[in-house]
């Protein structure tokens, strides 16, 4: 039932994505800050960013229309899409591209702000939508589960900063619990797994903590043995 709902949430929100894409563009977060304004991709990014210190990335697993995109192209391509240089990829990126925008707010500092800056439809943003869509569309067929939350997203460091700073600050935040003893290593976690993660091994290993866990919570819901719980803590 809890998936259903997922799904549900998530398709709701692909369906609202001409909607939110304004306010989740990397594009027009550098259009308004070369003009010295907060868009409303700022204000969402950094609220992004302080949710993530409790509720980790659960944006990504039940909110982003984005992910839910892909969700959706990989019952074409299934394949797996994981891996240290693959993760660590968006990660290079989002270091210059933000550092980019940081330069541009300190250049036009004091900054106004304008959450709707750029929202309306005109052929640009028409195409500029088409562009991004295709994008995702190409490259999850393309890598398969999620590439594009490995290897592209823009908005995922910001989470795992937040998640960062959680655990560094020692503040609880949502989190998978493992009982490797109840497990049977059925790996059918792994295999539900969106994220493509080894999710039984972790299992095994006692440790659920990855900063790729999107917060699906397929693992948990898919288990036969109820290995796997969810909850705040440390
Ligand atoms: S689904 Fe449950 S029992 Fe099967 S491998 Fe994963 S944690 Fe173990
Ligand atoms: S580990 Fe579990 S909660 Fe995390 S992304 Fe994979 S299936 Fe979802």
């Amino acid at each position: 039932m809890r998936q259903k709902i997922r799904k549900g949430i998530l398709t709701f929100s692909a369906l609202l994505f001409p909607l939110l894409f304004f306010f989740l563009s990397p594009y027009i977060i550098i259009a308004s800050a070369s003009v010295g304004i907060l868009n409303g991709s700022s204000v969402v990014f950094g609220f992004l960013l302080l949710t993530s210190i409790v509720g980790s990335r659960l944006f990504c697993g039940w909110l982003c229309p984005g992910g839910a995109i892909q969700d959706f192209v990989s019952t074409s391509n299934d394949k797996r899409w994981n891996g240290k240089w693959k993760n660590a990829f968006k990660h290079i990126i989002w270091v210059v591209w933000f550092s980019f925008i940081v330069y541009l707010w300190v250049r036009h500092w004091p900054l106004k702000t304008d959450f709707f800056y750029m929202v309306g439809i005109d052929l640009p943003m028409v195409i500029m939508y088409f562009f991004v869509m295709t994008l995702i569309y190409v490259l999850s067929l393309v890598t398969g589960k999620r590439g594009m939350c490995h290897s592209l997203c823009w908005m995922a460091p910001f989470m795992v900063i937040g998640e960062k700073l959680a655990d560094l600050l020692h503040i609880p935040r949502f989190r998978l619990k493992a009982d490797s003893a109840a497990c049977v290593s059925c790996g059918k976690c792994s295999k539900n797994c969106p994220m493509s993660l080894n999710v039984a091994e972790m299992v095994k290993a006692g440790n659920l903590n990855s900063t790729e866990c999107i917060s699906c919570l397929e693992c948990v819901d898919g288990c036969p043995k109820k290995a796997i719980s969810c909850g705040i803590s440390r």
